[in-house]
């Protein structure tokens, strides 16, 4: 009996609808690779202008440009960064499959939709993050790197005086001092980048294993001992108590006077930041000090006056500056690295041409959302039951990933 024929996938990658939003899901140089899953790679027309890619780069490598329209009709396979437009979710049909950051926990009911669809989702924030096997396909972990980095950049811009210590003929600038909340992958990349920069770091976090990540980068470590080993397993922290959440507030409040800079990155998944800087802390700092929140969004931030996207100045020219998406400002490293996470996760999910959806798979019980008609992640479908069921949920603060 002769073989069944390899099916061809098409693989199309999107352009994103969000605004600022520059980076695109796949850099031309990883077409050709791509094009071993199937021959077509669709590109819809503008995809990379935000990263300085031309639709005749991605011509030159090997894909197709083409309309919204029939990329929509031809891909068997779309690609994102971040959620497309729930105009564009809702118009997939039970053979399409989406990638991207789709953040399932923040909207259940596009979920929902997704699964009444019969549409399979993928979110590349569901990859799990200490499987040292999925690492190449952390696209959490590859953002948040831009970001960490980014994140002094934006406040060394702001500040009004240098980072190193200078000694100069007109006498000796001493260096910024900086605290960075939150010792997760960006808060560490911050600590890295301020320190070559060469400010004067101190980190802080409530996990007890980062402070020696923290300490391993020449940075000090801010004690608060009230609230030390909130660890939750796999490298997360958990939600603090009442108590232990008034200390923090209190306790940093105390110590934040002696720093020039605040990089905040405390951020949970599918939940609330913890609010870790309240007014009066800000109050607090020197004039022309400078607070980057990377958790600022809209469900709040780690810092009280900081707004997604915007930069406030006090009265008392404290300036809080609400980073909530800085990987979209490096869009070309930014979609480097993530075209990477998406390239490893398709060739690990794909096969001949067709999805093979194993659950028993770590890292697909990670990342698949909805498949065959039905929400097959769990915390994705609890959220799901809770918002049908109960009306509505908030995110919670807490640091359970999903
Ligand atoms: P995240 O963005 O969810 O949070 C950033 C940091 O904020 C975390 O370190 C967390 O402990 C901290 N935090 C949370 N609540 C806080 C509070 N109230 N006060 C102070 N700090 C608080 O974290 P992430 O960067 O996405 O990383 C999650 C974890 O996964 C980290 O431990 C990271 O090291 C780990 N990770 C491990 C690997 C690996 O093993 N290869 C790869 C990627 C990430």
């Amino acid at each position: 009996m002769a073989e069944a024929p390899v099916q061809a996938l098409t693989v199309g990658i999107l352009k994103e609808t969000a605004s600022e939003e520059r980076r695109v899901a796949v850099v031309p140089a990883a077409v050709e690779s791509l094009r071993e899953l199937g021959p077509a790679v669709l590109v819809e027309t503008g995809a990379g202008a935000g990263a300085h890619y031309s639709d005749d780069d991605y011509v030159s490598a090997g894909a197709e440009v083409v309309s919204a329209s029939e990329l929509h009709e031809r891909a068997d396979v779309l690609l994102s960064v971040t959620r497309p437009s729930s105009e564009i979710l809702r118009r997939l049909r039970s053979d399409q499959t989406v990638v991207g950051m789709l953040q399932p926990l923040n909207d259940p009911l596009l979920i929902r939709d997704l699964a009444d669809l019969g549409v399979t989702a993928v979110s590349l924030d569901g990859v799990p993050r200490t499987l040292s096997r999925a690492q190449p396909m952390d696209a959490l972990s590859s953002q948040a790197n831009v970001a960490g980095y980014k994140a002094v950049i934006v406040a060394a811009a702001a500040y009004d005086r240098y980072l190193p210590l200078l000694m100069t003929a007109a006498g000796v600038a001493r260096p910024a001092e900086i605290l960075v909340l939150g010792a997760g992958v960006a808060g560490l990349q911050a600590i890295a980048t301020a320190n070559r920069l060469g400010a004067v770091v101190t980190g802080y976090d409530v996990r007890h294993e980062a402070r020696e990540e923290i300490r391993s980068l020449g940075a000090e470590v801010l004690e608060l001992p009230e609230v030390e080993s909130a660890g939750a397993g796999g490298g997360y922290a958990r939600a603090l108590t009442d108590a232990e959440r008034r200390f923090q507030l209190g306790a940093l409040s105390d110590q934040v006077h002696r720093f020039d800079i605040v990089i905040a990155t405390a951020q949970v998944p599918g939940g609330r930041p913890p609010l870790l800087l309240e007014e009066d802390a800000i109050a607090r700092l020197r004039p022309g000090a400078v607070v980057v929140d990377l958790a600022a969004g809209p469900y709040g931030g780690n810092v009280a006056l900081s707004r997604s996207d915007d930069t406030v100045v006090t009265d008392r020219g404290v300036t809080v500056i609400g980073a909530g998406n800085l990987p979209a400002t490096v869009p070309r490293a930014a979609s480097e690295a993530y075209s990477r996470n998406v390239r490893t996760l398709l060739f690990h999910m794909f096969s001949e041409g067709r999805p093979v959806i194993d659950l028993d798979d770590e890292i697909q019980a990670g990342v698949v959302i909805t498949h065959g008609g039905r929400v097959v992640h769990h915390a994705a479908a609890a959220a799901v039951e809770a918002v049908t069921t109960a009306g509505g949920v908030e995110p919670h603060e807490s640091g359970t990933p999903y």
